[in-house]
């Protein structure tokens, strides 16, 4: 009624299309962007690959999550692959050719469908590495925004990888000296070295099509009209500084889910702590009772293990955390996702000889938690996590120190930044053996890093600044819903 009412007046109300790549990490933090945007009164359409939004189904929770929000709505879209394809880290690359070829002409024919009617979309925002959805848009002539859901650090070395290769410091062999510095990421020239880049970049795969793709999408990125990061300025402004040079309208708003705690809690005053219900992306089902052992466990005395949605690891790299766990004597919750490990001998929850004893009395293990609440709990003293964008901002909210073993993509250079340049994370990169992983959860957990810890809660404390009222993330989330609204 409101629209039809707003459209008699001649306006048109904003309903903003939100539409993410379809990994987890990236739909977390575009649902929550939409749940903001919602808060903000505007309508919002989540456009799900349809593989993804047959996962989500399955999870009836989530999708009742969403009756507080009838603002919000799911929309479907084929990514072009039949739906008993693979759709793991490993065929990312597959994924993006699919989606660039078949599902923009899908998109293009739903919004020309849409355009007039009820259903019309006044402002795209697209996953910045979903281009075509910009290039749509333009068609269109409908505004669109760019969210990179990266960190700005790994954008901008992204960014730069060119100019890398014109100066020779690209490419290198992956037997080199990874030791040695990089210079040319304007911003990081003091501490940057070959081995905190992108794996990406790394020895052959700087020649490979998901390399190319990357780095295609984040020119491109440059030069869209306006450009959401889930960042917030007290954390990476110095780089920041760098690629607002590059001319376009940045939004910094993040962390989003704290944004969202900031938001919820002014609107609602008198809510109860627990409104609205915990959810996450529903993709993935999680397991029980975690709340009640961690109830069970002294403040600060856990270390809360987890690689993230896509991370694949070999039986041997697992066995090699699992002794340094269980030898660190500390109580460890760890995250073992079901299609965790590769090849085969998969672990059917056999406990490795040898450490039965410790596992029993001190782990749990899990294939999928709220992490959120996790991180957010008083026993959880320290994060071993594999850097990806979304668990660093959630321990930086929660305060919680990080051991840091990347995997792929933005996490070599996320776990640097983590060390180095914000004292709030041990990175451990390219050093899994049980040996490094014992000490370095016991110097986590028995605090012998001072600075760590320190540098860990003056984070959180700046994270809870930038989203509260009058901070850089709220206000920069404001600019956002005006220039919305004045497109429409
Ligand atoms: N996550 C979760 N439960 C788990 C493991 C991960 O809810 O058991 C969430 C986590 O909170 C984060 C996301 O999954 O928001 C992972 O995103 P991230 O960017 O950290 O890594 P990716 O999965 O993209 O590698």
């Amino acid at each position: 009624e409101k629209e039809v009412e707003g459209r008699r007046k001649g306006e048109r109300v904003p309903h903003v299309l939100v539409f993410p790549f379809p990994a987890v990490g990236h739909v977390n933090c575009m649902l929550r962007l939409a749940q903001l945007l919602c808060l903000s009164d505007l309508r919002v359409t989540f456009l799900h690959t349809e593989y993804n939004y047959d996962r989500l189904r399955r999870n009836p929770e989530h999708v009742d999550y969403f009756r507080h929000w009838p603002s919000f709505k799911y929309r479907t879209i084929s990514d072009g692959l039949p739906m008993e394809s693979p759709r793991s880290a490993k065929d990312l690359e597959e994924l993006w050719m699919s989606m660039t070829a078949r599902t923009k002409p899908l998109l293009r024919e739903m919004l020309s469908s849409d355009a007039g009617g009820t259903e019309e979309v006044t402002c795209i925002i697209a996953d910045g590495i979903l281009s075509f959805a910009a290039d749509v848009g333009r068609e269109l002539g409908i505004p669109t925004i760019a969210f990179r859901t990266v960190s700005v650090c790994s954008f901008w070395s992204y960014f730069c990888a060119p100019q890398l290769v014109e100066a020779g410091e690209l490419p290198f062999q992956e037997d080199a000296d990874l030791d040695c510095p990089i210079q040319g990421v304007p911003g990081m020239e003091t501490f940057l070295r070959r081995r905190d880049l992108s794996s990406f970049l790394r020895g052959k795969e700087l020649y490979s099509p998901a390399t190319a793709f990357v780095l295609n999408e984040t020119q491109k990125n440059a030069k869209a009209s306006a450009l959401i990061f889930n960042t917030f300025e007290d954390l990476e402004g110095p780089i920041l500084s760098h690629v607002r040079a590059l001319r376009s309208t940045i939004y910094t708003i993040g962390p989003l889910h704290a944004l969202i705690r900031s938001k919820l809690h002014e609107q609602y005053p008198h809510q109860s702590k627990s409104f609205p219900p915990k959810f996450g992306t529903g993709l993935c089902e999680e397991d029980g009772s975690y709340l009640q052992w961690l109830d069970s466990k002294p403040p600060k005395s856990v270390v809360y293990v987890s690689f993230g949605s896509l991370t694949i690891v070999t039986r041997d790299e697992l066995l090699e955390f699992w002794h340094g766990l269980v030898n660190s004597g500390k109580f460890f919750l760890w995250v073992i996702r079901p299609d965790m490990v590769s090849g085969d001998g998969i672990l059917e929850d056999v406990i490795p000889a040898g450490l039965e004893e410790g596992t029993k009395e001190r782990g749990l293990m899990l294939g999928w938690v709220s992490q959120e609440q996790v991180l957010g709990h008083d026993a959880v003293g320290g994060f071993l996590t594999h850097s990806g964008w979304n668990s660093t901002l959630e321990s930086i909210v929660a305060g919680v120190p990080m051991v840091c073993w990347p995997y792929f993509a933005d996490q070599q250079i996320n776990s640097r930044f983590a060390d180095e340049v914000w004292g709030i994370g041990l990175d451990i990169k390219d050093k899994g053996d049980r040996r490094t992983v014992e000490q370095s959860v016991r110097d986590l957990i028995e605090n012998k890093n001072e600075r760590l810890r320190q540098s860990a809660d003056r984070m959180a404390m700046l994270a809870r600044k930038a989203v509260a009222k009058g901070g850089s993330s709220y206000d920069s989330f404001d600019r956002l819903i005006q220039s919305i609204k004045a497109a429409s």
